[in-house]
């Protein structure tokens, strides 16, 4: 049976009706909803043959013996926000489980491929994201704080995974899994405006973005607002607002997809007596490139002391977090961006705005790319998340092409 890109889209409607509701999907990873998703899931492999297997962090892997002992990973998530959108990881499940069925029609291929759904990719119920590929990939470091975590109804986390089978200080055990990979494929929907304001329905990923995120706190006096004159105030929100005007100046500066959001500022006293005594911010800076981050980030901090000196108030810095820009494959976006050409006709490469489980699997030094399909008005996290059904039917085209690709690359054929 050759392959059937309108299937996908049959399979993702059925998925939708399974484990959805009126506000959206609902496979929220370590829930009854989301048990029924992998079951489902187990169900669409039947036929192929994959041999089934859930690692010690709850990833779901299906494989299909090759002629080699080395790997080719195709990966998706199956969880989901609540009120989720219908695409958001599982499109890549869905995607690749067509390609498992070419593959397996066709006889052995030349490596071993294996279909991964990652546990918890959204981290909606305890607040951690990437669980189970960060655990496969070894860079989980946080099992001390993860033990006291609780959902929004006081169940911790320990006691959630294990009714799932997962026990957390065994999670890190996932590790032996990705050891014979040689490349990693992950199709998602880009779940941003870009590729549909080019009027493209593909995309190549080149990585994705490092991320510095500072909480910045200016402090003036508290005056009252109707004694103090305009001229002799030193007002914390002046600092606030000039800063969050200049973010934007930075980042079109910078460009290169260059982002910087002020996402929060909160004021005290808060009052509309008086003058604003301190504003503590929260900034958000992201590039694809390391250089460009740590200038944007410089960039902004000059600019906050010279408004801090131009309105007689202080400013301090503190990091929240942080992480580097992951690079994604050349040869692997080489070949993608063939894959896409082949079925699109025309290619895009842009980077990364979210993290996926594709970063954790790249950081640990698998060869990796990513393929973006177009986002309707670029929603996702909402059940307005959307796409086209016919650029669903070329993503799963393009999957597989860049899987055959891939395969030919590696056995050298
Ligand atoms: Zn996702």
């Amino acid at each position: 049976m050759p392959l059937d890109p309108g299937r996908t889209v049959a399979e993702l409607r059925e998925l939708r009706e399974l484990t959805g509701d009126e506000n959206g999907a609902q496979r929220v990873a370590w829930t009854d909803t989301w048990e029924r998703a992998r079951d489902w899931l187990r169900g669409r492999l039947a036929g192929t043959g994959a041999d089934e297997e859930i690692d010690p962090a709850g990833n779901q892997w299906f494989t299909l013996r090759g002629a080699s002992e080395r790997v080719l990973v195709i990966g998706g998530h199956i969880d989901s926000v609540p009120n989720g959108g219908w695409l958001d990881g599982c499109l890549n499940v869905l995607a690749g489980v067509e390609v498992m069925r070419r593959l397996s029609e066709e006889g052995e291929p030349p490596l071993t491929v294996r279909l991964v759904s990652w546990a918890d990719e959204e981290g909606a119920r305890f607040g951690r994201s990437l669980f189970g590929s960060s655990a496969a990939a070894g860079s989980m470091a946080d099992q001390d704080e993860l033990r006291s975590r609780v959902d929004a109804n006081g169940i911790a986390l320990p006691q959630a995974l294990s009714e799932h089978g997962v026990d957390l200080d065994r999670a890190l055990d996932a590790r032996p899994q990705l050891e014979s990979a040689a490349a990693y494929l992950e199709l998602h929907i880009e779940q941003g405006p870009v590729l549909e304001s080019l009027g493209l329905a593909l995309g190549v990923v080149l990585g994705t973005f490092g991320v510095e995120r500072h909480q910045i706190t200016f402090r003036g006096q508290a005056a009252h607002a109707g004694s103090t004159p305009m001229d002799q105030r030193r007002d914390a929100l002046a600092g606030a607002a000039r800063l969050e005007l200049e973010i934007r100046e930075i980042a079109k500066r910078t460009g290169a997809g260059a982002v910087c959001t002020m996402g929060s500022v909160v004021t005290r006293p808060g009052i509309v007596t008086s003058v604003v005594e301190t504003a503590e911010c929260l900034l958000d800076q992201r590039h694809l490139d390391g250089a460009a981050l740590a200038s944007m980030l410089d960039a902004a901090k000059s600019a906050s002391e010279r408004i801090a000196g131009e309105e007689n108030i202080e400013v301090e810095w503190e990091r929240v977090w942080r992480i580097d820009p992951i690079l994604f494959d050349d040869e692997l976006i080489g070949l993608a961006e063939e894959a896409v050409r082949e079925v699109a006709g025309e290619s895009h490469r842009l980077p990364s705005g979210p993290l996926h489980d594709a970063a954790e699997v790249s950081r640990a030094g698998i060869p990796t790319v990513m393929i973006f399909v177009q986002s309707l008005r670029g929603l996702s996290h909402t059940k307005l998340e959307d796409t086209k059904p016919e650029h669903l039917e070329l993503s799963v085209r393009a999957l597989d092409v860049l899987t055959s690709k891939t395969l030919a690359h590696l056995s050298g054929a």
